[in-house]
C-alpha cells in the first residue's frame, strides 16, 4: 500500500525525537552509523503497521465486489491468518492469529481473499475487540451472508515485552452474527478453529 506522504513526515519528525531521548540515556546515537538514517527508516516501518485508511477502505470495497456464484451454504471457514497491527494504548505491535467463517447466501468470496480482508483491517492503532466486530460485519453485512464468526488470538507486545511481562498470555476475542447466533453453530466454529494443529502435507 503506498506510503501517506504528510503522515510519513509526520512519523519522521517524531522518531527524530525518539533518537534524542535515546541519546539522553547514554547511547551514542550521533556518532554511532546505525542511527543515521533510522528516523526515516522507523517511520516507514511504523507506517506499514498503520495504514492510510482511505486507502485501505477502497481495497476493501474492491475486495468484496469480487465475489463468485456459489450453490455451497454451508460453513466457509480460514483459520489461522496471522496479521498485524498496533495497539492504540501504547502503539506497540500486536500479532494477531485470526480465524473466520461465514455462511454464504448465494455468492462466495475467492478464498485468499479473506486473509487479505482481516490483514488489511489489522493494520492500525486498533482495539481487538473493535477489529473483531469490524471483520465480522463486514462478513454478514457488506457479503450478505446468512452470518458470519470471528475468533482472534492477540499476542500483544505492551503486555509480553513490557509492564507485566506475559509474554505467554494471548488475548483471546470472538464476534459471532446472524446464524452463528445459534449455539451449535457458533460451537461448530470454535471446535473448528481451535483444534489442534495437523500435518497436512
Ligand atoms: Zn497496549
Amino acid at each position: 500500500m503506498e506510503q501517506n506522504p504528510r503522515a510519513l513526515a509526520l512519523f519522521n519528525e517524531g522518531f527524530k525525537k525518539i533518537i534524542e531521548g535515546i541519546g539522553e540515556l547514554g547511547f551514542d546515537v550521533s556518532k554511532d552509523e546505525n542511527f543515521a538514517d533510522t528516523a526515516l527508516r522507523a517511520a516507514k516501518g511504523f507506517h506499514e503497521l498503520v495504514h492510510d485508511q482511505a486507502q485501505a477502505q477502497a481495497e476493501v470495497a474492491a475486495l468484496l465486489a469480487k465475489t463468485f456464484p456459489a450453490k455451497y451454504t454451508e460453513m466457509v471457514i480460514s483459520k489461522h491468518n496471522t496479521c498485524f497491527g498496533v495497539c492504540p494504548h501504547h502503539l506497540l505491535p500486536v500479532i494477531y492469529r485470526v480465524s473466520m467463517a461465514y455462511i454464504p447466501t448465494d455468492k462466495v468470496l475467492g478464498l485468499s481473499k479473506l486473509s487479505r480482508l482481516a490483514r488489511l483491517i489489522a493494520r492500525g492503532p486498533r482495539l481487538q475487540e473493535d477489529l473483531t466486530h469490524e471483520l465480522a460485519d463486514i462478513l454478514h453485512e457488506q457479503l450478505q451472508s446468512q452470518g458470519s464468526a470471528v475468533y482472534i488470538e492477540g499476542l500483544h507486545m505492551c503486555m509480553a515485552a513490557r509492564g507485566v511481562g506475559a509474554h505467554e498470555a494471548r488475548l483471546v476475542t470472538s464476534g459471532v452474527r446472524g446464524v452463528f447466533l445459534e449455539l451449535a453453530t457458533r460451537e461448530e466454529f470454535i471446535k473448528l478453529v481451535t483444534a489442534p494443529p495437523t500435518t497436512l502435507v
